[in-house]
């Protein structure tokens, strides 16, 4: 990389802002444009756990994520080690919580953007309000085109994310049609899913059980945590993460299942509702289980309990309200819109991308972040994978400039 080298970056969110600050802490004499759509920077960062940004995770692997492969090399060269060393270096103070989620020490994302922004001081030229609507390669310099004008790039980074969240509504990657590029369609994941059924009776309950996903009859994944009932659907940690797997194993028929008590076996809940035979049926359930889902369970079991005693139940009734209990089925419809969700699986394809995440076939534009096709399970995992593909990139261009 020559000195003086302009380096142009679509998006001042976490890829953008991250890779950014790195660059500017290893090569000197650069000039750095950030292209951004808003009217400042890191929208999404502040959004991110609630305002709380959960920005990276322990227990993070390759596991975690849609491509584990791709990951790995991306890991193996920026891991979570050389992220948190780097915060530390910006001021960032951080905790980790019991199941590995790491967040800013003030639970606050502002102190997050805050390092980022103050590193970029003003050697940056963060360019706002400024959408990015044409890419173009010419020999060996692009150019970006936005404002009814064009700015000419040695060097472009790729960092617009994806259109998940309220705060995308409108699509923001038209301009990467210019390159020509294998993507996979984009879909709303870590998203709540609509069910075929009314929840409405049960609406606003919360329950914490086990929930298994289910496409074509086969198990994709289970998983015990929270979940809320909504009208027409599933939301809660446990649903969002379920919709991952939904993105990841495309099938055509999904269901899932609830277990509401998670501490008594199948075996242990028939001894304990057959003891209630004193009672009346509809009062079965009385201790075990909310009011309004004890209702919905009995009036989904059609067994007629008008005035019936529990020791009236023949055995197949009892395990009717057994299974009711254990794995009571939920279809989906669909998933929850992408304003909703917080991130978007699809993208640019991977094999459009060497190793060290420039395009193959345009050596001097490197990808980030959630605009390729690379997302994760909630926990801190999405924003691992920017700062470690911020982190590759800046590696890939200090080693440019040691060539030329
Ligand atoms: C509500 C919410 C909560 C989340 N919470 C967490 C969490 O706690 N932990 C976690 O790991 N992940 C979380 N995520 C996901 C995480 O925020 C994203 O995966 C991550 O921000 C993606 O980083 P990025 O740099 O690729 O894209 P972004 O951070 O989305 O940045 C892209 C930027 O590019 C700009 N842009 C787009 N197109 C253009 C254009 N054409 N011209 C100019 N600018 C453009 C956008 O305005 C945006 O600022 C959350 C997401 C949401 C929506």
């Amino acid at each position: 990389m020559k000195k003086g080298s302009k380096i142009g970056i679509i998006g001042g969110g976490s890829v953008g802002l991250y890779s950014a600050n790195l660059l500017l802490r290893n090569l000197e004499n650069l000039e750095i444009d950030i292209i951004e759509r808003h009217s400042s920077l890191g929208k999404k960062i502040l959004a991110s756990g609630n305002g709380k940004c959960n920005f990276t995770n322990k227990y993070v692997s390759p596991d975690h994520y849609n491509d584990r492969d791709f990951v790995a090399k991306i890991f193996k060269q920026y891991d979570i080690n050389d992220t948190l060393s780097f915060f530390k270096k910006l001021g960032l103070i951080y905790k980790f919580d019991e199941e590995g989620r790491g967040y800013p020490h003030s639970e606050s994302a502002t102190s997050l953007l805050e390092v980022l922004e103050l590193g970029l001081s003003d050697k940056v030229n963060s360019i706002l309000n400024t959408t990015v609507e044409k890419i173009e390669v010419k020999e060996n310099k692009i150019n970006l085109h936005f404002d009814n004008t064009y700015k000419e790039y040695d060097y472009v980074i790729i960092a617009s994310g994806n259109i998940a969240s309220n705060l995308s509504s409108e699509s923001n990657n038209n301009y990467l049609r210019f390159l020509d590029l294998k993507s996979r369609e984009i879909n709303p994941s870590l998203v709540p899913l609509k069910t075929i059924e009314n929840l409405r009776d049960i609406s606003g309950l919360r329950f914490k059980g086990g929930v298994s996903l289910y496409g074509d009859d086969e198990l994709l994944h289970k998983e015990e945590g929270e979940v809320l009932f909504k009208n027409d659907g599933v939301s809660g940690i446990v649903v969002l993460q379920m919709s991952h797997y939904l993105n990841k194993h495309k099938r055509s028929d999904y269901h899932l299942k609830f277990d509401f008590v998670t501490t008594l076996n199948k075996q242990e809940l028939k001894k304990y509702l057959s003891s209630k035979k004193d009672l009346l049926v509809e009062d079965i359930f009385k201790g075990l289980l909310n009011t309004k889902l004890a209702k919905r369970l009995l009036r989904e079991s059609k067994i007629n309990f008008d005035s019936r005693m529990v020791n009236s139940l023949r055995e197949f009734e009892i395990e009717l309200l057994v299974n009711l209990v254990k794995e009571y089925r939920v279809n989906i419809k669909d998933t929850y819109p992408f304003e909703f969700a917080q991130v978007a699986s699809g993208g640019i394809l991977v094999s459009e991308i060497s190793d060290d995440l420039s395009l193959k076939r345009y050596p001097n534009i490197f990808v980030g972040g959630e605009v390729m096709d690379i997302n994760a399970l909630s926990g801190g995992y999405n924003l691992q994978f920017s700062w470690s593909c911020a982190g590759v990139i800046a590696k890939a261009l200090i080693e440019r400039s040691k060539e030329e």
